[in-house]
């Protein structure tokens, strides 16, 4: 991993009008990712993660979403003010991401080859001969099997393992400088999800690339993430390097996470919960949007929202008493 910064990310929000109200769904999220370094962002569903990775592509549809960005710099290339042509014309070649859903992400009609085929002929100056023995060798590198013949395969006839090594395949064709990974095991099986995992982190460490790793699930990135965010409710509540997270929480939020977590060494029967849900992201409460949920809710908490603090070793968190608690 080197210093050259691949995304920054300054003060990113996104809303969603409607006759109801106005939904924020992402509020003001800052986000850096160096070279080869794999950054996660980790929540429960509805946090805003998806969100966030989709405006970074700008693939939401604006309306109904409104996103205000101060900075949007990906490979030193400010994106803010990019047109959807012009976004097109870098998707792939400068960033690119990998979907959760590799049947609905793949064309169901085209052979996953040609697909790949596709990425090549569209970013890189070369005939389709070379396009298509680079999309072989992209197959191969994946780890898929008989990669000629597989080649010639349609979506439905490989496996959800397979397709999910197409689309990372597809993700890495032309060596961008960012990738988002969206969930791209939640689809999968323990086992295959664990290969598949293991495809992502060989391809990032082998390209350098700099990966934004979008997850609700914190055990699949203790192997991957170098730096993990923790969101919630639309804001970074918790952005600390992984193996000092895992060691030490400090967010009453991100221990709860780490608390559900099940060990091979557990001896409890009863596993730790955080109580109630996420609230309504049109209803979120006054002050800290945690304190409903939180064991250590203070008044201040219920009338003020925690700024996100500097706590040192590279760590932030945004809670009025987590140093008192550690
Ligand atoms: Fe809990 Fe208060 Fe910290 Fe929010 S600011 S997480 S309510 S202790």
């Amino acid at each position: 991993m080197t210093e050259e910064l691949m995304l920054k990310l300054r003060n990113l929000k996104v809303i969603f009008p409607n006759a109801m109200g106005v939904v924020k769904a992402v509020e003001g999220i800052d986000l850096d990712i160096h070279k080869g370094e794999c950054v996660a962002l980790v929540g429960e569903s509805g946090c805003g993660k998806s969100v966030t990775s989709l405006a970074i592509m700008k693939l939401l549809n604006t309306p109904p979403a409104l996103i205000s960005v101060d900075e949007l710099c990906v490979g030193g290339e400010e994106m803010k003010d990019y047109s959807n042509k012009k976004m097109q014309e870098v998707r792939g070649k400068k960033l690119s991401m990998i979907f959760q859903d590799a049947m609905s992400a793949l064309n169901p009609v085209m052979t996953v080859g040609r697909q790949i085929q596709e990425v090549f002929l569209t970013q890189k100056d070369i005939t389709k001969k070379e396009a298509k023995e680079r999309a072989i060798k992209a197959l191969e590198l994946v780890g898929i099997p008989e990669p000629a013949r597989r080649y010639n395969a349609f979506p439905h006839q490989l496996s959800g393992g397979l397709r999910q090594r197409v689309l990372i395949a597809m993700a890495f064709a032309c060596n961008p400088e960012l990738i988002i990974a969206d969930e791209p095991t939640t689809a999968l099986d323990v086992t295959i999800q664990a290969q598949v995992l293991d495809v992502l982190k060989r391809m990032q460490k082998n390209h350098n690339t700099a990966l934004l790793l979008i997850t609700h699930d914190l055990s699949i990135v203790a192997n991957m993430a170098d730096t993990i965010c923790v969101m919630y409710c639309g804001k970074i509540v918790e952005k600390s390097p992984a193996y000092a997270l895992f060691k030490k929480p400090y967010h009453p939020y991100t221990k709860g996470l780490l608390g559900a977590i099940p060990k091979l060494s557990d001896e409890r029967h009863v596993f730790v919960q955080i109580p109630d849900s996420v609230p309504n992201p049109m209803h979120k409460p006054k002050g800290c949007y945690f304190h409903p949920r939180c064991a250590y809710a203070t008044d201040k908490c219920r009338e003020c929202m925690p700024p996100l603090r500097d706590v040192g070793d590279g760590r932030m968190v945004r809670c009025f008493h987590a140093l008192e608690e550690v």
